[in-house]
């Protein structure tokens, strides 16, 4: 095992004291600095000047004066503080948090004051590192901080608040004192073979193994559709000129646009257009150049649009079914062979056209839909159908439904559940109680990993590393 692996809280924090601004970059009301460690209260003291006397500052209290530099007696803004003095805190240190005007360069005067009086530049998620190394989240919980910041639909909230409530945690630490119980008893009964043991009875301990894995296997399979309802999908709607592409995306956007903020490491200037199809956040991708080039600028530009579409994770492919279809559509279904589909047969309003048990041969298993986007015809079938063709059955998902949506969840589970299933072979195959025993171990580091029991510093700053500063 390496030295750099992190087991259970960490009592003995850093000590230095961290500071950062936690609102927004930006103009707005009001703008917060955030100071965590020792010196919390100190630089409160030195820089902060109450409008009226103020012999001894309460925990968790708001107090209104300005915020001045002790070395020129400028003053940089009036402000409200509140000092919130450990444990009852975030970190579980000494909090100060100073409210000023929300000016970006305010914000910024008054973070430089509070780092020349000794705190230092936070880390991006130094906060919430700080609250897990503490003990008072795990790490689960300190996950879904990030999810629940960049939740982009109500049921992507849901989950990430549920595992902030510590759902997830529970369910797995119940699963982990199931696991622990067993293994002393294997332990006792393998270190005190003389002593009069009952031995563990392996077809009951063989049953609970089984109950164990079914739970893991139910979270383990909720990760397709966690996922979705987290990254959420690409969808690309195409089809050639004139059968409706836009008409469909602004019907869809009207009702379900999903709300949305510029997504980091993009370089588009424009926000990425998001429906929420029934929780699900759905990207659409802009495939404007999709026609046929009339120079090599517009070949490349078509080259890009085509790349963009083989990587969407579903399509929407519109034919006017006002026209016969012809060689167009079929080149554009041909492009998108393979790929999760609907078909959308627009201007269902106008006389069809289209066969539909021509239609249903030419795109054998591939899902249609009959639809007028102009007249705002069976959009919710045609949801109906994107929804279930990304989660693959058409329950609605709960809001209390336990879900993963992390990757690395998902791994630590497949190795718990791994493992409990040799356990189950070792007590059918009769091998001996060691066996099991390792494998139980084996189960709950997994399971330790998962909720930050066991985890190496590497692992901790790849989490802490997608916060933003400030959180
Ligand atoms: P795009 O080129 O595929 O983006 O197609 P547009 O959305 O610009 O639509 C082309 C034309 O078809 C416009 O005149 C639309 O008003 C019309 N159109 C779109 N959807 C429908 C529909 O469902 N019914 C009818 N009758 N016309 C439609």
């Amino acid at each position: 095992m390496s030295d750099n692996l992190h087991r259970g809280p960490i009592q003995e924090l850093k000590k230095d004291t961290i500071a950062a601004i936690s609102t927004p970059f930006g103009e707005s009301g009001i703008g917060i600095v955030r100071v965590s460690g020792e010196l919390a209260e100190p630089i409160a003291k030195r820089i902060f000047k109450p409008k009226k006397d103020i012999k001894e500052y309460k925990s968790h209290q708001f107090y209104y004066g300005e915020i001045i530099d002790p070395n020129t007696n400028r003053m940089l803004d009036e402000v409200l503080i509140v000092i919130m003095r450990s444990p009852k805190t975030y970190t579980r240190e000494d909090i100060l948090e100073i409210h000023c005007h929300g000016g970006h360069l305010v914000l910024q005067k008054v973070l430089e004051l509070v780092i020349k009086e000794g705190a230092r530049l936070a880390e991006p998620g130094e906060f919430t590192k700080r609250a897990f190394l503490s003990g008072r989240i795990d790490l689960t919980q300190a996950e879904a901080v990030i999810d629940l910041i960049k939740a982009k639909t109500e049921l992507g909230l849901n989950i990430a608040s549920q595992q902030l409530r510590g759902l997830l945690k529970t369910e797995l630490i119940s699963l982990k004192e199931r696991l622990v119980e067993h293994l002393s008893f294997i332990e006792a009964s393998i270190d005190f073979p003389e002593e009069d043991i009952e031995l563990p009875k392996l077809d009951e301990m063989k049953k609970d193994f089984l109950d164990i894995l079914k739970r893991l296997d139910d979270l383990i399979s909720s990760y397709h559709e966690g996922r979705i309802f987290k990254e959420g999908v690409s969808c690309a709607i195409v089809g050639k000129p004139n059968v409706g592409k836009s008409s469909l995306l602004n019907v869809l956007l009207k009702e379900d646009r999903a709300i949305v903020t510029p997504i980091p490491g993009t370089t588009r200037d424009t926000i990425e257009e998001v429906l929420n199809i029934f929780g699900i956040p759905v990207r659409l991708i802009d495939t404007a150049g999709l026609r046929k080039p009339k120079d090599s600028i517009e070949e490349e530009g078509i080259k890009r649009a085509k790349r963009k579409v083989s990587d969407a994770d579903l399509i929407l492919l519109i034919i006017d079914g006002s026209r016969e279809i012809d060689e167009n559509d079929l080149d554009i279904f041909n492009e998108t062979r393979g790929k999760k589909k609907v078909i959308v047969i627009n201007k269902k309003d106008l006389p069809m056209k289209v066969n539909l048990d021509d239609l249903k041969r030419r795109f054998e298993g591939e899902s249609i839909v009959l639809i007028s986007a102009l007249k705002n015809w069976a959009i919710d079938e045609l949801k109906e159908k994107i929804y279930n063709i990304l989660v693959g059955k058409d329950i609605r998902i709960r809001a209390d439904h336990l879900m993963i949506a992390n990757l690395r969840h998902k791994i630590s589970l497949e190795r718990a559940k791994e493992n409990i299933g040799n356990a189950v072979n070792c007590i059918e195959t009769g091998l001996s109680l060691e066996f099991i025993a390792f494998e139980i171990r084996q189960a709950l580091e997994a399971l330790g990993e998962m909720v930050g029991e066991t985890t190496t510093d590497e692992v901790l700053n790849r989490i802490f590393e997608q916060f933003c500063i400030g959180k």
